[in-house]
């Protein structure tokens, strides 16, 4: 389970500001979603181990009208759909109309708030902040988010405590830094005489191979992600779910095939098979970003019949950011005449090429064809996500690379690679050892990249390297 996080506050108190300062750390892309949400703003962010989802929503002053009112509506669906909210003032300011009138509606909303005074830098941050006290929700919290005062101990003793207590123990087990403890004796002794057990070390089965492969299906409203979810679970499969659900919350079904495990996350809403009228709000951006964060692989289904959009790759950026596998679905493949299956070709070349470690299945979700294969792709980009690779064999393939291409020569010295070691897994993360690493250059380390994905057959899934200067 993934919190989310709402900035809320009248325009121009700081809500972007901090907005980017908490995203940034994860090299968030922002998502834009045109005409679904207007004014709000995604974003991932991480603390330390904790991962949570960020929305600015715009603002509120409470005397909106028309297409104001709207926005408005959009800002209080987004405090709905929050688990916490950060509520934000601006001290230079002071307490305004508008900051009781949003303190108004929050204390009704039973959610957990913290009081954010903002801009507090040159100023006397207590007394600024001691009006902000009549608003009657507890501790001010003194910020300035432009230059990063305070962010850390709002975030730190106050923020993370509580989402903490939100996310409990239920910890993922199949997600993890899980840092391989190797033998650093035994990997002097390889590298010294150049032998490698590669055997003994590596665990061909999968640690996890009794837990189900979790795949959301996500995508942006209408390319058919129903209609593929129902097709998956089965023909004769009895659907009792009406979705009368919570706009936030995806559901969780369990499957079965070929004797492996599943679980579909289902963003879009099964409808009951004959019933034709359509979930009114059914695509929510929140439910999609925390389905991508709870899934191991997600299915990202594209319409073949539509031009890739700027939401098609937000989404798929969240995916990526999360580290998740991923397998591309175009959807819709049926009737198209070869002129126009060309052209969507090219077009994901140009668009979508850079994710070339993606398998892409073009598919017709309302006819069958195609979709049996998905699950292939499916298990290939778990089973590349989870596998676990000995040190021999990751210091082995690097020394290979560095075989057939000498790493360049910095101020007289050649870089030196000297050993790797897996970091962790789902996503893969490869920690590279040597000397005047900080010097690789960065078309070195897209090389090392895949002649690792090549070397250890990595599909669906990005691979993270990391470099680490000294033994
Ligand atoms: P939003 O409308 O609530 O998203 O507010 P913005 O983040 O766009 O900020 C509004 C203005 O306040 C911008 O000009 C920011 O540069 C400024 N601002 C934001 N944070 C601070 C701060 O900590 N100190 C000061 N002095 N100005 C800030
Ligand atoms: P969602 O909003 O992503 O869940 O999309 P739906 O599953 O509700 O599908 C949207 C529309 O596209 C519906 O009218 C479907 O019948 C249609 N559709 C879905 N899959 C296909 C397909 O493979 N081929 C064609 N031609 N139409 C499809």
């Amino acid at each position: 389970m993934t919190p989310v996080v709402a900035l809320v506050g009248r325009p121009n108190v700081g809500k972007s500001t901090l907005f980017n300062r908490l995203t940034r750390t994860r090299d968030a892309l922002v998502a834009d979603f045109p005409g679904l949400t207007r004014d709000r703003k995604y974003g991932q962010a991480k603390l330390g181990e904790l991962e949570f989802i960020v929305v600015d929503t715009g603002g509120i002053d409470g005397t909106e009208e028309g297409i104001e009112l709207k926005m408005a509506e959009q800002s209080l669906l987004a405090i709905e759909e929050a688990d916490v909210v950060l509520f934000m003032v601006d001290a230079r300011a002071g307490l305004t109309a508008a900051d009781i009138a949003i303190g108004e509606h929050l204390r009704k909303c039973d959610k957990k708030v913290f009081l954010v005074a903002n801009k507090t830098d040159g100023i006397d941050g207590d007394s600024a902040s001691a009006e902000f006290y009549a608003l009657a929700l507890g501790d001010v919290y003194q910020i300035a988010a432009a230059h990063g005062r305070g962010v850390l101990s709002l975030l730190e003793l106050a923020l993370a405590p509580h989402l903490e207590d939100l996310v409990g123990e239920q910890g993922d087990a199949d997600e993890g830094e899980d840092e391989e403890e190797f033998d650093e004796e035994a990997l002097a002794r390889m590298l010294a005489t150049g032998e490698f057990e590669t055997g003994e070390e590596e665990e061909k089965q999968n640690r996890y191979a009794d837990l189900p492969i979790k795949f959301a299906i996500v995508g942006r409203p209408n390319v058919g992600k129903s209609t593929l979810t129902n097709r998956m679970l089965g023909e004769d499969r009895v659907i009792v779910y009406d979705m009368p659900g919570t706009t936030r919350d995806s559901v969780y079904i369990p499957m079965e095939r070929d004797d492996k495990k599943y679980v579909v996350i289902d963003t879009a809403g099964v409808r009951r098979r004959g019933k034709v009228h359509e979930t009114v709000e059914k695509f929510s951006v929140i439910k999609t970003l925390k389905a991508i964060e709870d899934a191991n692989v997600c299915l990202l289904v594209i319409d073949a019949r539509e031009t890739i959009t700027d939401q098609d790759l937000s989404i798929l950026g969240f995916v990526l950011n999360a580290g998740r596998s991923v397998v591309l679905v175009v959807n819709k493949w049926d009737g198209l005449d070869q002129k126009v299956k060309d052209d969507v070709k090219s077009e994901l070349d140009r668009r979508l090429g850079f994710i070339d470690f993606a398998r892409v299945h073009f598919i017709s979700a309302l006819h069958g064809s195609g979709v049996g294969h998905l699950f292939e792709s499916i298990d290939e980009a778990y089973e590349s996500a989870t596998r676990r690779t000995s040190t021999a064999l990751l210091t082995r393939i690097m020394q290979m690379a560095q075989q057939d291409h000498q790493p360049p020569m910095v101020r007289g010295r050649r870089v030196k690679l000297k050993y790797a070691h897996a970091g962790g897994y789902n996503p893969p993360r490869i920690i590279v050892h040597g000397n005047q690493l900080n010097d690789l250059p960065d078309s070195y380390k897209r090389y090392l990249i895949n002649y690792f994905r090549k070397s250890l057959k990595v599909m669906g899934t990005p691979i993270r390297v990391e470099f680490q200067e000294g033994a």
